[in-house]
């Protein structure tokens, strides 16, 4: 194959909690990860030599600091097959967000350049390469339904659940991920999500017995060094959303619908400038699946 063209989709948490910091420093989580209709376009190229990233967000690092790179970077040190490919990125999921952005970059990278280069890694070798270039990566190799442990790598699917409509609202500054969970630790937490519930209701697609045991325990912590989310979060709820709450670390606020309608009143509402405001969906399998947009093969490739 001489290039390949991917859909790379966000994903949102339906539940997070975090149970206590480990000996390596980070915290133990349990999250419930769901992808969603929003995606980044990465194309990958067979080149002669060196990885080359372009990408349309010209305030990302283009160098070994971003995701994808380094996803290309850990493939090329292994696999003397692996010359060099040209990347390129178009981003449409809003950055430090909550939404995992570079982590699916860096997810459609690893499974683009094994489809690109026909490594035939395993699904635990990828998951391997995938959980050391990041907690989110793991899941974003299949974003439909899983509960992540540990630092999130550790996965076990979940049901799809009920189709749900949703709204982004990412007010226009970032959250430090590493003050949100240093600050945990100096806050109350007075409810936790219940899992179990959760995933019975995604079982049975009950959007009610979901939205009721839903809850993610980093809104303490970020509602406590941003008060304004909280206040956010209160307009959007009297906006009719069926429930709303904060993705991953923040900043952005999932306002949750059961219905398409709801959510586009609600997204022409908020008509805040320099805020993301999107409209989007849980994914589905097929869709998933259907991620591949374009290849080509290379000249002397069978059919
Ligand atoms: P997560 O939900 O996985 O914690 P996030 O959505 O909060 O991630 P990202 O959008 O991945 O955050 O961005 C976090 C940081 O990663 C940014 O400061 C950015 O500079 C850096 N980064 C590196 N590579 C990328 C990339 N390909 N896309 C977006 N950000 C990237």
């Amino acid at each position: 194959m001489r290039k390949i063209v991917m859909k790379a989709f966000g994903k949102i948490n339906l539940t997070l909690d975090v149970s206590g910091k480990r000996d390596d420093g980070f915290h133990e989580l349990e999250t419930l990860f769901r992808g969603i209709h929003l995606y980044d376009i990465v194309s990958l190229e067979r080149r002669d030599r060196g990885i080359q990233l372009e990408c349309d967000d010209e305030a990302l690092p283009m160098g070994p600091e971003n995701l994808a790179y380094e996803a290309a970077a850990v493939l090329m040190e292994d696999f003397p097959q692996v010359t060099g490919v040209n990347i390129q990125l178009v981003k449409r999921i809003p950055v430090a967000a909550g939404l995992a952005g570079g982590s699916t970059d860096a997810a459609a990278v690893l499974v683009g350049m094994n489809r690109l280069f026909g490594l035939d890694l395993t699904k635990v070798q990828m998951e391997d390469y995938a959980a050391r270039i990041g907690s989110d990566v793991p899941f974003c190799l299949y974003p439909l339904s899983a509960v992540g442990r540990g630092r999130g790598e550790r996965l076990t699917e979940a049901p799809e659940g009920p189709a749900m409509w949703i709204v982004l609202v990412k007010p226009p500054f970032g959250l430090s991920t590493g003050e949100i969970y240093e600050h945990l630790e100096q806050v109350a937490i007075d409810a936790r999500p219940n899992l179990e519930e959760v995933l019975l209701g995604m079982e049975t697609k009950d959007l009610e017995r979901i939205y009721r045991n839903m809850g993610n325990v980093l809104e303490y912590s970020a509602f406590d060094l941003q008060p304004r989310l909280r206040d956010w979060e209160r307009d959007l709820s009297v906006l009719r959303a069926d429930r709303v709450m904060m993705t991953g670390s923040g900043p952005t606020l999932v306002a949750y619908f059961s219905d398409e309608e709801g959510a586009r009143r609600l997204a022409a509402q908020w008509t805040q400038p320099r805020w993301d405001v999107l409209l989007s969906r849980t994914l589905s399998k097929a869709e998933v699946e259907d991620r591949m947009i374009f290849y080509e093969k290379t000249e002397n490739e069978e059919e």
